[in-house]
């Protein structure tokens, strides 16, 4: 099963504490891991410490906070490095974490959204799906996603809407990914969006070390920690837990192979 979302490098910066984690996950039964990147720079690290894991997917991704001080020639470098590791056969399987995020900064948001278009145009190019990122961002978010069709689609990673915008980005054709967040107690909005998804379109995150769920709250995030978000969305969608992360698993992995049509 999987993690489709989380920040390896960032649970630790040690080698050997980042296998005694992934160890920890395969115990329980989560294979796959997902590694995030926020900015082009992290991504030699990353490779330098996850490139020779097993099942463990890379993405590259520029976090919606550097709008604010990227230089345009960035974004042809960072096209560029993604084409050399691919052809390195080292393999890229989608952009981001991209988005919006009006928490963090609403100020000359026009910035966000020109770098949100620009890497969704690197996708298209590059033939990849995206990792979107939104907070406090609806509206231009879902604008900008139905104006900038992805080919290869995407997850919306820690989905925190409600029955509206998920609606919304499932038209569009994206996954909704469910993160710790949904097991906080007041969130029963994200609940009902649980419920309603259908079983092909959603998929689970710990997004970890951030977010970690209410049953181990106080702890740091990490992938073995899935079950618990399994457990509530398994209540919500009355299936068990076993199933749950099976269709997350399927799910994800439709839109790493890019054959989500
Ligand atoms: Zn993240």
């Amino acid at each position: 099963m999987i993690d489709s979302h989380c920040h390896l490098t960032s649970i630790s910066k040690e080698k050997s504490e980042i296998i005694k984690i992934i160890d920890r996950a395969k115990e329980n039964n989560i294979n796959y891991i997902v590694d995030i990147g926020v900015h082009p720079s992290d991504l030699e690290k990353r490779f330098d410490i996850l490139g020779s894991m097993e099942n463990v997917y890379m993405t590259a991704g520029f976090y919606p906070d550097y709008a604010y001080s990227y230089e345009e020639q960035e974004l042809s470098a960072f096209k560029d490095k993604i084409i050399s590791i691919n052809n390195d056969k080292k393999n890229i399987y989608m952009i981001g974490e991209i988005g919006l995020d009006y928490y963090h900064n609403n100020e000359d948001t026009y910035k966000q959204q020109h770098l949100f278009e620009m890497l969704i145009s690197i996708a298209n190019e590059l033939s990849l799906p995206i990792s979107v990122h939104t907070r406090e961002a609806w509206n231009d978010t879902i604008s900008i996603l139905s104006k900038n069709k992805v080919d290869k689609r995407g997850i919306i990673h820690c989905f925190s809407g409600g029955l509206e915008e998920a609606k919304k980005v499932l038209d569009l054709g994206y996954i909704i990914s469910f993160s710790g967040v949904i097991t906080y107690p007041k969130n029963t909005m994200l609940r009902d969006v649980a419920k309603y998804v259908p079983d092909d379109m959603f998929c689970l995150e710990t997004d970890a070390p951030y977010l970690t769920p209410q049953k181990v709250r106080g702890k740091k995030n990490e992938p073995s920690f899935i079950k618990y978000i399994a457990d509530t969305v398994a209540n919500e969608k009355s299936v068990n837990v076993e199933k749950i992360l099976e269709m997350s698993y399927h799910n994800a992995l439709r839109v790493l192979d890019g054959s989500i049509v």
